[in-house]
């Protein structure tokens, strides 16, 4: 699947590009690490980048940009109204998606509070394959539901089924029979659903559920933002589509959708995100809010470097050199740590790799945050900074009780193009460090629990001495190394 081959035989990933800027990272050793996570409540949100050596927390805004994209950051064109920055980047995204209308948002999120306060009404359900943690959020400020549909492989750890983010057709067309059109704002599918491991959707499932859209008068909308990752799985892994290129695998989605929202974020390796629209009334019920809640209709809270930047990324975005990094990288470290033992989703998804905490710490019950405590042992071991997406990533049902996620997941990011292959090895060999040495991880627990969105910056205590045990098995097998 790589495109260029080792005489060797060498299963490895080969960067098509080379690194001219560089920043230099520290590794403190392991006694600070301890109380760097220590003083950020074990939240890895709240720890101090300064002291993080592989940030793998997300993708979002931490993407590398190439020469093109920073060269043209200097062309923007600063006017608040009608400026050509704009008018270029609208060019390119009607070139791309190939939709009449377009409304420039600040972040992947805030496109979701303008569908929702346009769309989503009290009692009403949104259909989708996973929900997202913004989305989801937005939609239930409304008053609306989410009601997920991914087929029964999409939760399955691991698995061999090339589209785990599929949704489940029939379990949609009974759901739109028995809601109806006026109980169902828009049907929302996530390409390359994130929050099951980035699993990525096919074109022959969205051409399916569009069938079932027009079958009962549904507004489809598609999220976008891990649109890059997903061409390459559809592109790869759906005979079809071998020969296509990302530009008509593109418009093929694309075509399928009445909108199409992203976080340019993650797709096009900026700072900003977008609505782009097929209908004008659609459009001007949702243009009122731009200026409201984002800024000017020709920027909406972005500035226009971003802007000049993400026209040249979403370009880039159709190219299958560019694409494929990120994809090929995931695989290797997936693939890796599964050779090793260690339990992670297969197959490997996009946006990053990511370990299964129910196994790896399977005598840590679940509400005691298996998913936290990892990402927690993670940053002592190797100063690695990862994302709880589990039951902390959740919200507490209304009567208090905690709503235990179906599955517990350490995220381990690779933004596209930052990292070498050794520190990917480096990761490698720390979780596997940590697997072995499993038995000495426990839980976290509560100290600072917010209400909404609690993940970003509650704090957490661990529930015994675990932590202590951890750094003094390091030192023990790692001498006086960082
Ligand atoms: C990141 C993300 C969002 C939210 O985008 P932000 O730019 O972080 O606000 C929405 N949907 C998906 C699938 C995402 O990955």
């Amino acid at each position: 699947m790589t495109r260029v081959r080792f005489h060797s035989g060498d299963q490895l990933p080969l960067e098509m590009h080379k690194v001219r800027i560089v920043q230099k990272l520290i590794l403190p050793p392991v006694e600070r690490r301890l109380e760097a996570v220590t003083e950020a409540g074990n939240n890895t949100f709240l720890l101090q980048n300064a002291e993080v050596f592989l940030d793998m927390l997300t993708d979002s805004g931490t993407n590398a940009m190439s020469d093109r994209q920073q060269a043209a950051m200097l062309m923007a064109d600063d006017s608040y109204a009608g400026s050509a920055t704009y008018t270029r980047l609208v060019t390119v995204l009607k070139d791309i998606f190939g939709m009449d209308y377009f409304l420039p948002v600040h972040q992947g999120r805030a496109a979701e509070h303008i569908l929702s306060q346009v769309l989503v009404t009290e009692g009403s359900v949104v259909p989708m394959n996973f929900h997202f943690t913004t989305t989801k959020a937005h939609i239930v400020l409304r008053g609306g539901a989410v009601e997920e549909l991914l087929t029964p492989a999409g939760l399955e750890v691991t698995s061999t089924e090339p589209f785990k983010g599929n949704i489940d057709i029939p379990a949609l067309r009974k759901l739109a029979a028995e809601r109806g059109t006026a109980g169902i704002p828009f049907v929302r599918v996530e390409l390359g659903t994130n929050l099951i491991g980035g699993q990525p959707v096919s074109l022959a499932n969205i051409r399916e559920v569009r069938e079932v859209c027009d079958e009962f008068g549904l507004l489809l909308v598609a999220d976008a933002s891990l649109l890059a990752d997903n061409l390459w799985f559809i592109k790869t892994r759906e005979a079809e589509f071998a020969d296509a290129s990302l530009r008509d695998i593109t418009r093929l989605i694309a075509d399928q959708c009445d909108i199409l929202y992203f976080s340019a974020r993650k797709v096009g390796c900026v700072r900003g995100g977008g609505i782009c629209i097929r209908s004008q009334e659609l459009h001007d019920r949702m243009r009122p809010l731009v200026p409201l809640y984002e800024g000017f209709l020709t920027y909406g809270g972005m500035s226009v470097r971003e802007m000049e930047a993400m026209a040249v990324g979403l370009e880039e975005t159709m190219d299958l050199d560019m694409v494929s990094q990120g994809p090929q990288f995931i695989r290797y470290m997936v693939d890796e740590l599964d050779r090793r033992g260690v339990p992670v989703i297969t197959p490997a998804g996009g946006l990053g790799c990511h370990v299964d905490a129910m196994r790896f710490l399977d005598h840590v019950p679940q509400e005691q945050y298996p998913a936290g405590a990892l990402a927690s042992a993670a940053f002592i071991a190797g100063g690695i900074r990862g994302m709880e997406r589990g039951t902390l990533s959740e919200q507490r049902e209304p009567d208090g009780t905690e709503r235990l996620a179906q599955m517990e997941l350490l995220r381990l990011a690779l933004p596209r193009r930052v990292f070498t292959l050794s520190q990917v090895r480096y990761a490698i060999d720390r979780m596997d460090w940590l697997y072995q040495n499993r038995h000495l991880v426990g839980g976290l627990r509560f100290v600072e629990e917010p209400d909404v969105l609690r993940f970003f910056y509650g704090r957490l205590a661990p529930v015994s001495d675990w932590q202590e045990q951890l750094v003094a098995a390091f030192r023990r097998d790692f001498g006086d190394s960082l």
